[in-house]
């Protein structure tokens, strides 16, 4: 088995909130508790719906934000106990694909100069004339060919799927271990996103990259693990509620949040779709994490709540290989 790459330990992320009328300090409870183990070469699909936590949980992880309580460890160092250089290190080894390919690019550069700055800051490229050759190769890798005719266009000149395959060149470039996909193909018309989900996953395959790969979309959920493999982590306010293999988690869902999100993601093949006869929710509004309910974080929707879940906050169980925080994972286990 592959060594840990990225581990998270009970990981604690709260902002705080200015409260309109004065006041104490308020706080919300972005990520709550959260341990995740990323292995080399492997991927975790984390899906939830907005603001359920996953992309603070992505830039935790990256080190681009500290969290309140819990540790990140990147191959088994924790990385606020790293020292400058040993970060600047990590930094390099982690990187992130935003949503927005447009609003991750310096509108006023060109691409040749926002892919070949950091080749030269981090020195893997000694000169100019080397980081062209580099850039080079780096566009032909990501499909755009000729380079020539995208080294010196502006971002406002390309594409939106161009613009996320120079992101993904970008994120390669400093050849790193781990990459946070963090919704990286929600903005791409529908066509495009499975091209680029698709050279994610080849490029994988040639540098060993692990993907931390963030998604509202649980039909993108399903292509990504289905061509990749890998685990799957669903998150609801903050908290992960399953945790399995990816292909097991879609077919037959263990948590209530979880079996609800699949049944609502349509299934491209017909023959694949089966109803579960889930109940409907009970409310469609999601607390907001301001006022987050008592017990089960679910409970106010779940179709299954009763007087234990609205008291008693559920401990994980292990169901299976599974991880589900359900007072009744074991009977929501339902086989084929
Ligand atoms: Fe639903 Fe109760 Fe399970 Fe929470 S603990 S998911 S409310 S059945």
């Amino acid at each position: 088995m592959s060594e840990v790459l990225v581990e998270t330990k009970n990981l604690v992320k709260e902002f705080k909130i200015r409260r309109r009328f004065g006041g104490g300090d308020r706080f919300i409870r972005a990520v709550d508790n959260v341990s995740i183990t990323l292995r080399e070469g492997e991927n975790l699909a984390l899906v939830g719906e907005s603001g359920s936590g996953k992309s603070t949980l992505g830039r935790l992880t990256l080190g681009l934000l500290r969290p309140t309580s819990g540790n990140v460890f990147y191959m088994g160092k924790d990385i606020w106990k790293m020292t400058k250089e040993e970060f600047r290190e990590f930094r390099r080894n982690a990187q992130i694909i935003h949503q927005d390919p447009y609003s991750s690019f310096n509108p006023v550069k060109t691409i040749f100069y926002s892919l070949s700055t950091p080749l030269l800051h981090h020195k893997i490229a000694r000169n100019k004339r080397e980081a062209y050759h580099m850039v080079a190769d780096l566009l032909r890798r990501v499909g755009l060919e000729p380079p020539s005719d995208f080294m010196n266009r502006y971002p406002s000149r390309m594409s939106g799927g161009q613009l996320q395959r120079i992101a993904i060149a970008r994120a390669i470039s400093l050849r790193p271990k781990y990459i946070v996909a963090d919704e990286a193909v929600s903005m791409l018309d529908a066509s495009l996103r499975l091209g680029i989900i698709d050279l994610l996953l080849d490029l994988q395959k040639e540098y060993g990259l692990s993907y931390l790969f963030i998604t509202h979309d649980l039909g993108i959920t399903r292509y990504f693990i289905h061509k990749g493999g890998g685990k799957v982590a669903v998150m609801y306010l903050g908290s992960l509620v399953e945790l399995g293999k990816g292909e097991e988690v879609i077919r037959n869902p263990y948590h209530p949040y979880t079996r609800i999100l699949v049944e609502a993601s349509p299934i491209p093949d017909p023959k694949m779709a089966k109803s579960r006869g889930i109940p409907k929710l009970r409310s469609l509004d999601i607390p907001s994490l301001t006022n987050i309910p008592p017990g089960c974080k679910f409970s106010s929707r779940c179709p299954y709540a009763d007087t234990i879940c609205e008291k008693k906050v559920p401990e994980y169980r292990k169901v299976d290989d599974r991880l589900v925080a359900c007072h009744y994972a074991e009977q929501f286990k339902t086989g084929e």
